[in-house]
């Protein structure tokens, strides 16, 4: 089994003082659970600089949650990888179905960004999943290795690339897949990376996201395939945070 990666994506939450959380994670990331697992938690972009330096002594990883493609420009607004990375990320989150969603992202754009994110030295940690719809149409599996097929960039590789398995049906809804639901997707995931990807795509870590919670983290988990979780709503505050790292 690869080395898990338990990522909290804070998404557009969180003002100063919810960096008392953050403090609370590392003080909770002992020895026994760093033997285990890596952290990260990616905060909105204004407290990417006090997080990172909040998070410095506990070794857990601060990430962005989108960059653009450009290194710097007349792109007003925007936030480059390189900025990030100045800022003390050492990875980003792309094509959140959010983003795909609300801001139109295409597969093309994300595979753009997360050149860029190679580029600037980041981990890119690239979204995926189905809608509802699509789900109900019998559509998962061909949804799901369209967009692993074109929003990873060439020369991916388990040190520039995570892939996070995110159905949008589970975000914030309390709903999760089954198990073996789970397992198809993860394994199609694994089959596309490394057809594509080569051998050495076996390392690259597969997230499962959408309504992990402490109470179902340890099931997810052990799911074949499953590297780790992309975690929203219950990474805000440390104590669920901690108790699903604490799922391995
Ligand atoms: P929830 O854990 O709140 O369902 O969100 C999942 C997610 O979108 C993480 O990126």
């Amino acid at each position: 089994a690869l080395r898990p990666l338990v990522a909290g994506n804070w998404k557009m939450n969180g003002t100063r003082s919810a960096l008392k959380e953050l403090v609370a994670m590392g003080e909770g990331y002992d020895a026994a659970l760093r033997a285990k697992v890596d952290l990260m938690i990616c905060p909105p972009a204004p407290l990417l600089f006090t997080a990172a330096a909040a998070a410095l002594g506990s070794r857990i990883a601060i990430g962005g949650q989108d960059c653009h493609t450009a290194a710097s420009g007349a792109y007003t607004g925007e936030i480059s990888a390189e900025m990030l990375a100045d800022a003390g990320a050492t990875a980003v989150i792309l094509g959140h179905s959010e983003r795909r969603q609300y801001f139109r992202e295409t597969d093309a754009l994300v595979a753009e960004k997360a050149a860029a994110a190679h580029r600037a030295g980041l981990v890119a940690i690239i979204c995926v999943g189905e809608t509802q719809a699509e789900r109900e149409a019998g559509k998962t599996l061909a949804v799901v290795g369209r967009q692993v097929a074109r929003s990873i960039p060439e020369g991916a590789t388990p040190e520039t690339v995570v892939v996070a398995y995110e159905p949008v049906w589970a975000i914030g809804t309390g709903l999760t897949p089954t198990t073996a639901d789970v397992a198809e997707v993860h394994a199609l995931i694994r089959r596309k990376l490394v057809s594509r990807h080569g051998k050495q795509a076996a390392g690259i870590r597969i997230l499962y996201g959408g309504s992990v919670k402490p109470s179902n983290a340890k099931e997810l988990m052990s799911v074949p395939n499953v590297d780790g979780a992309l975690v929203g709503g219950a990474s805000l505050k440390a104590a669920d945070f901690l108790a699903i790292a604490a799922a391995y």
